[in-house]
């Protein structure tokens, strides 16, 4: 899948503009690819929404069942797809943010041998996943998204992986808990961003999970930072002592490290230890 001048070539995908967008990005973004459902019925139904003047809400990608993409926004100008959010140091996702709408009907309610969408369509076993959602603890049903939607999804990110320093893919559900439950346990979230933004050092030294570097924090008190250098902001609480992280990549005396959060930190204040 490609990108040219911020619009999925004609090939990879349809393009039906909503001007419900908010203007260009500022610099350095997007960073995010915020990942949503519709919880509705059919791509035509979502693409009309996104393009309803009544309705305060538009996105950049919508995924239909085979696959499908139909873009809306070119990727330099923001959408309205995550209203109030926050995530880190940051509040109102959209700003930060590319936004990808599945089609799914999401949470479905188990009636006898079938479950039914809150819009009324009825699904069979074999379209349903019981799953527990990360912000609940009992398990529910969940609409099963196809193998090619979540194949166009991955590619789709690897593709803005390619024109973006994207750092974070992100469900609605973590950026508004409790407000938000999409893209919900049927979705493989974890497995998305754990392939396409932690996995490149393990793509190319294939180390079993035992060769992870790991660090400890050698200083009373760590900035972590967007970037590497002193010049980037801090992204969290500073790492207390003896927080160990797993170190990720090294760039000019800093290391990317992730332990709670995903960030920058000077090299020197790593002790760096080899597991395993
Ligand atoms: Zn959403």
């Amino acid at each position: 899948m490609e990108i040219s001048r911020y619009k999925l070539k004609p090939e990879f995908a349809d393009f039906i503009e909503t001007n419900k967008t908010s203007g260009i990005f500022e610099s350095g973004l997007p960073d995010t690819i915020v990942v949503h459902y519709t919880a509705g019925g059919s791509a035509s139904s979502a693409i009309n929404s996104f393009r309803d003047p009544d309705v305060k809400a538009s996105v950049h990608v919508v995924v239909d069942f085979d696959g499908t993409l139909t873009q809306m926004i070119p990727f330099n100008k923001t959408a309205w797809h995550a209203g109030k959010s926050a995530w880190l140091d940051r509040t109102s996702l959209n700003k930060y943010s590319i936004g990808i709408e599945i089609v799914n009907a999401g949470k479905l309610e188990e009636s006898g041998n079938s479950w039914h969408s809150w819009f009324g369509k009825t699904y069979p076993a074999e379209e349903v996943v019981q799953a527990a959602h990360r912000n609940e603890s009992a398990p529910s049903s969940w609409h099963r998204y196809t193998e090619e939607q979540i194949t166009a999804v991955f590619d789709l990110c690897k593709a803005l992986i390619k024109k973006h320093e994207i750092r974070y893919i992100l469900g609605h559900e973590e950026i508004s808990p409790g407000r938000k439950i999409d893209p919900g346990p049927a979705f493989p979230l974890d497995k998305l961003r754990d392939n396409l933004l932690y996995n490149d050092r393990m793509n190319e030294e294939d180390p079993g999970d035992e060769d992870v570097v790991k660090g400890v924090v050698n200083a009373s008190s760590l900035n972590i930072r967007s970037g590497p250098g002193a010049n980037h902001k801090t992204i969290a609480n500073p790492l207390s002592r003896n927080t160990e992280v797993v170190i990720l990549d090294e760039r000019n005396g800093w290391y990317q490290v992730e332990s709670k959060v995903n960030g920058w930190v000077s090299k020197k204040f790593i002790k760096s230890t080899w597991q395993g």
